[in-house]
């Protein structure tokens, strides 16, 4: 008998709250992880970093166990069909993970959830990814928060060492299941091809969360963690991030974990985001231009706008964007071109490694104006002031548009004073009506 911890979005062995469960369930325990075939046909482009940093840190993982002894079992395949092999070679009696909010993965866990009880199993799973769940930062009167300030002290309020402290989960190492160590699995097996990405154990740098508050609006500086692929895949826990950034006093990086956990829970309590709607309804009646030679431009980073252009090719080059950059293209694709921000948000899963729906969603509508957010639509980003600002010596755009002031460099493709005359136009328009 036996129990199985199923990593999922949370590729790491230390301080895992579902995990810690399973080694203390008093079996053994088997981990497993499946590449699942449902999501990984859905990627056009089979050189994917996402799926490369996956299986990097799986096999990180499998390094870790076979020093302890033990393995972890790598799947490929279609989740169900998966599961019903693992229940017939193993005697399975428990199964751990930990809660995963997507509304593909909630199915998904229902069904296994069933199969497990079909099988005399117990399934279990638990918080981790986050530190408050959809029900635990209410307003006075028990609704979910819409707004992020009162949220945000709310959820100071409620964190004490309950909240934050690790999961020892190195105490119970010996209750892995001891194993032959298993054949590893390639990438070429899943249909995948390697990529530049390298998987390095995440660090929290001192220096970064000292000096975050100053350094965090430049993109030519790395003055944000680049945390994000490791928050979003679970290879550093979040409890971990909270209690460094208390360690060093950094209030403002503790609120940019604040923000994750925000959108987390907008997705679980608002559930009409996943069908693709405005969190404003108003906003729906929008008549989006919706250009697709503009929107092209904009995917190329061939707007004629400097740093709209430099963020998108930092993009496509390298899957990251600052997040400054990233809110003045998203800003300027909804605004500037009147381009459906559904459009970017899906352009953005493509190719962003730190893809995370609620995130992402939150920042689009952001953006957009049409999210859960006190601001007015009028506010739009000019991508030259915010060059001022925000790359004066103009190093991110040199690097990134090295022919920004050759006469073969792209003429905007809309003038910035109309653009935004029209925007706020049609925003006003379609609001009236609404
Ligand atoms: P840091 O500044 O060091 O922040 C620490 C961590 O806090 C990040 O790693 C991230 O996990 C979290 N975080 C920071 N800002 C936000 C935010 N606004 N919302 C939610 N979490 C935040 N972030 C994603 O992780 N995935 C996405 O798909 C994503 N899409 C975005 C789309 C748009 C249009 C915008 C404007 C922002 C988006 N962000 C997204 C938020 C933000 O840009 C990135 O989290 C950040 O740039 C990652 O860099 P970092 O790790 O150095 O962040």
């Amino acid at each position: 008998e036996i129990a199985i911890f199923w990593f999922r979005r949370d590729l790491r062995l230390d301080d895992n709250a579902g995990l810690y469960r399973a080694l203390k369930s008093g079996l053994k325990v088997l981990p497993i992880f499946i590449f699942d075939k449902n999501i990984l046909d859905k990627l056009e482009n089979k050189k994917d970093r996402r799926v490369d940093f996956i299986h990097q840190a799986v096999s990180s993982i499998k390094t870790q166990l076979n020093a302890l002894e033990s393995d972890i079992l790598v799947k490929y395949g279609n989740p169900m069909e998966i599961w019903n092999s693992i229940f017939k070679e193993y005697n399975v009696k428990k199964v751990y993970c930990n809660h995963d909010y997507e509304q593909y993965a909630l199915i998904r866990d229902g069904k296994v959830n069933k199969l497990c009880q079909a099988q005399n199993a117990t399934f279990h799973t638990f918080k981790d990814q986050c530190i408050f769940e959809k029900d635990e930062v209410l307003s006075a009167t028990g609704t979910p928060y819409t707004v992020f300030t009162p949220y945000s002290r709310k959820w100071k309020e409620k964190l004490n060492d309950f909240y934050k402290k690790s999961y020892p989960t190195e105490k119970y190492f010996n209750n892995f299941l001891k194993i032959v160590k298993m054949d590893a699995m390639n990438l070429t097996d899943i249909g995948f091809e390697k990529t530049e990405i390298e998987f390095q154990k995440p660090t929290l740098s001192k220096q970064i969360l000292l000096n975050y508050k100053e350094k965090r609006d430049f993109p030519a500086i790395v003055g944000t963690s680049r945390l994000s692929i490791h928050l979003r895949f679970g290879t550093i826990s979040t409890r971990k991030c909270v209690q460094y950034a208390l360690m060093f006093g950094s209030e403002t990086w503790l609120n940019e974990l604040i923000w994750r956990d925000f959108y987390m829970n907008i997705l679980a309590n608002f559930p009409q985001i996943n069908a693709g709607k405005a969190f404003k309804k108003a906003y729906d009646k929008i008549p989006w231009r919706n250009n697709e030679a503009e929107f092209k431009a904009w995917c190329e980073g061939k707007t004629g706008y400097w740093l709209v252009d430099a963020g998108m090719r930092e993009l496509n080059n390298t899957g990251f964007m600052h997040n400054r950059v990233r809110m003045v293209v998203a800003s300027f694709l909804c605004k500037h071109l009147l381009i459906d921000w559904r459009w970017g948000e899906a352009y953005f899963a493509q190719k962003l490694n730190d893809f995370d729906f609620s995130a992402n969603n939150g920042g689009w509508q952001w953006a957009s104006s049409s999210g859960c957010d006190a601001a007015p639509y009028f506010r739009i980003f000019n991508p030259e002031s915010q060059t001022l600002k925000f790359d004066k010596n103009l190093e991110y755009i040199k690097k990134w548009v090295p022919e920004y002031l050759s006469p073969t460099y792209t003429k905007p493709i809309v003038d910035h004073k109309m653009a935004r005359e029209r925007a706020l136009k049609v925003y006003k328009e379609a609001l009236n009506e609404a």
